[in-house]
């Protein structure tokens, strides 16, 4: 009866960070195969739209390659038996060996009151803070260049500013395939859109200007930005004044980068570089539009940084139409930034420093907070690979195709003592190297809430029952916590209970200083949650329906109150090309998948889009290596190898590939592009340097 009430007909979809309303075919649910989902006419995200992925969501549901039940080294068992077993091997480990010895490591697809109930225990119970998530493969560094300039990570634009501007650069962004729906309402708008990107794309085909740059030059770009428009005088000298600091010392770091060297250094003309900085100084309302292309390098929070210190530069911030705007690729990335998910954070955004940790402890009445970071995602499987780490809990996620370097993650995890992988799906890279399998609920039977790139927290709402055994991952991680001894703070019923308590954390001892704070939706009831709106945070006494814009008022979180520029010194990628790896090799998502398609690759019609691994190389380099168009070929870099075909394509520059982010060994031999990646990182954030790798190829 819960289950057909007619409020749970509106949910979320669980791709991308877009987080799009959808609507779910009442009648048909009784047949999970035959539903049939529509966009929500009434979500403020996308007003009844959805790309393709969302509209055959139905397609994909079903329990055929479902995880139905706990398996302990290979055999199905009950729960009790799986449990137990985990919760024994935790307490052994701790004991010994410290809590340092267990860590998870968690998802951007996990709801936020997984996120919020697995980052309690972690960081409040068992002691220590390693707990990272695969959320820092994706934004982290976005998060660290909110922070430096605004002193909090808090996202300062909404969509709605995409129709409002006249001036939407994207960079680093194929916004066409990977956030279909913002694209076309950066379309509806009618803005000019400049296309910062390497490579041509859908997007940039229909841009008013794309600037091909060299691969990792962005940096250098905004710095020659920075300093064009000090040259021009077409900064905004009264904002600069009232609610920055640190310009003098940035334009110092930029000044060097004049038109004529800036073209040379990003590999594109003088006159398309000048057309793009006139368009910027001249047009108010500009969006800088900005994901995986920027973040995910060796100095993506500099990139991210240099972007902001332009916005501030021309007062572009915290007004309709204008601002830089870092747009996640999960549906809840930004769900568990609120919540601690990231292992240098703590939860509601608060710091590692004593007044957190005192304040936290005292809220969850926790025994012992972790005192310092944990490690952050590749240094924490760098640990799993040492034998420091001797259990790691993974949820919802398959790091064995996701992680840089993704071979040696392999085989660390298959030589640590205890991995647990708690997913909807059987079959995985990740799964195959499990001792234990637990079963949990996906989209459709999952219940909680999600919050999207504009800040707004959404309803996922089941109307599916749990398919055999399946349980919530919270309700798995409480588990864990209660047979651990924490019984009485890991007493949840419903996720309502945890959101009430997350809200409750988020507004206590807040007096204006932490961006996050959705404290009047401390009280929450059940029913008020079932019928919870989507709304964006902050949610409190000032804003009470929620804020569409940040930073109106030109206050921002830094002690001062105001906006840091930051000087940026641009780096180039810190792995380079050579004599034995001449190529650059890119990679990011195709149009219609996700991730590693262990949902999207179960709809036909996803599939038909492209189904191999497609390697893109420019004619002249595929006449070089005598390589004709569908011919298997081998990219190989200094880590790993894989397979594709062959795709001849101007939209390559040549010297440049680039490979779909989606195969895994489940799906094809040898065909998983991070297997190529090395392990360098962004020396604030942590985030992997997937954009740019050394690589070279042959003929098959
Ligand atoms: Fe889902 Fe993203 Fe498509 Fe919206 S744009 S329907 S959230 S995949």
């Amino acid at each position: 009866k819960e289950l057909l009430s007619a409020r749970r007909s509106c949910t979320t979809c669980p791709y991308c960070g877009v987080g799009c309303g959808v609507k779910v075919n009442k009648e048909e649910r009784v047949n999970p195969t035959a539903i049939r989902v529509n966009g929500d006419p009434q979500h403020p995200s996308n007003f009844g739209h959805l790309c393709v992925k969302g509209s055959t969501l139905g397609e994909t549901l079903g329990e055929h390659g479902r995880l139905l039940r706990p398996r302990l080294h290979g055999e199905e068992c009950d729960w009790e038996t799986a449990m137990s077993f985990v919760a024994n091997a935790f307490a052994r480990n701790i004991d010994e060996y410290g809590p340092d010895s267990v860590a998870f490591y968690l998802s951007g697809q996990l709801l936020t009151e997984d996120y919020y109930v697995a980052n309690k225990l972690m960081k409040g119970f068992i002691g220590s803070a390693n707990i990272d998530t695969n959320s820092r493969l994706c934004m982290s560094s976005a998060v660290a260049g909110y922070k430096r300039a605004f002193g909090a990570d808090a996202v300062p634009c909404c969509y709605e500013d995409l129709e409002h501007a006249d001036l939407i650069v994207l960079i680093g962004s194929n916004a066409a395939w990977t956030h279909p729906i913002l694209f076309q309402r950066m379309q509806a708008g009618g803005a000019k859109l400049v296309v910062i990107d390497p490579r041509a794309s859908a997007t940039s085909e229909v841009a008013d200007l794309h600037l091909a740059i060299t691969p990792g030059s962005d940096a250098a770009l905004f710095n020659g930005l920075l300093n064009f428009l000090a040259q021009h005088n077409q900064i905004d000298r009264h904002y600069i004044q009232q609610h920055t600091q640190g310009f003098e010392t940035a334009l110092a770091s930029a000044q060097h980068w004049s038109l004529q060297q800036t073209a040379l250094n990003c590999g594109v003309s003088v006159e398309k570089l000048q057309a793009f900085f006139w368009l910027f100084a001249k047009t108010k309302k500009t969006i800088s539009f900005y994901s995986q292309g920027i973040n995910q390098s060796s100095s993506g929070t500099d990139k991210n940084n240099a972007i902001i210190n332009c916005h501030l530069a021309t007062g572009r911030i915290g007004k309709a139409g204008a601002g830089p705007f870092s747009i996640t690729g999960q549906p809840n990335a930004m769900g568990g930034r609120e919540v601690g998910g990231l292992a240098n954070i703590l939860a509601a955004h608060m710091e590692f420093n004593m007044d957190a940790i005192d304040r936290i402890g005292r809220f969850w009445r926790a025994p012992k907070v972790a005192l310092t970071p944990g490690l952050k995602a590749v240094d924490l499987f760098r640990a799993v690979e040492s034998g420091q780490i001797k259990a790691i809990w993974i949820m919802a996620t398959n790091p064995a195709v996701s992680m840089p370097d993704a071979d040696r993650i392999t085989a660390a995890l298959r030589k640590c003592p205890l991995v647990i992988v708690s997913d909807c799906v059987a079959e995985t890279d990740t799964a195959r190297c499990a001792d234990v399998l637990l079963p949990a609920t996906g989209w459709g039977e999952k219940n909680g809430t999600v919050t999207n790139s504009e800040r707004r927290i959404s309803r996922q709402r089941p109307f599916l029952a749990p398919p055999g055994e399946a349980r919530h991952d919270w309700q798995a991680i409480c588990d864990l916590a209660r047979r651990l001894g924490f019984t009485e703070q890991f007493d949840y019923s419903h996720p309502v209970d945890i959101f009430r308590e997350h809200a409750q954390l988020s507004g206590f001892e807040n007096s204006g200083s932490r961006a996050f704070d959705i404290s009047l939706l401390g009280q929450i009831q059940r029913e008020e949650y079932d019928d919870l709106q989507p709304v964006q945070w902050p949610v409190n006494n000032r804003n009470p329906n929620g804020s569409a814009r940040l930073f109106r008022d030109g206050k921002f979180f830094t002690e001062s109150g105001r906006a840091n520029f930051v000087p940026i010194n641009p780096r180039a990628p810190e792995q380079k090309i050579s004599n034995a790896y001449p190529l650059w090799l890119n990679s990011g998502r195709m149009r219609d998948q996700w991730h590693t398609m262990t949902r999207t690759g179960r709809s036909r019609k996803l599939l038909d889009h492209s189904e191999i691994a497609e390697i893109q190389i420019n004619p002249r380099d595929a006449h070089k290596y005598e390589i004709k168009e569908g011919n298997l070929i081998e990219v190989r870099s200094a880590h790993g190898r894989m397979y594709g075909r062959a795709v001849l394509t101007e939209a390559q520059k040549p010297g440049e590939l680039f490979a779909p982010i989606h195969w895994s060994e489940t799906l094809a031999q040898e065909a998983k592009v991070s297997a190529l990646t090395g392990t360098a990182v962004d020396p604030f954030s942590g985030q992997p340097e997937f954009k740019q790798v050394p690589v070279k190829l042959q003929l098959l």
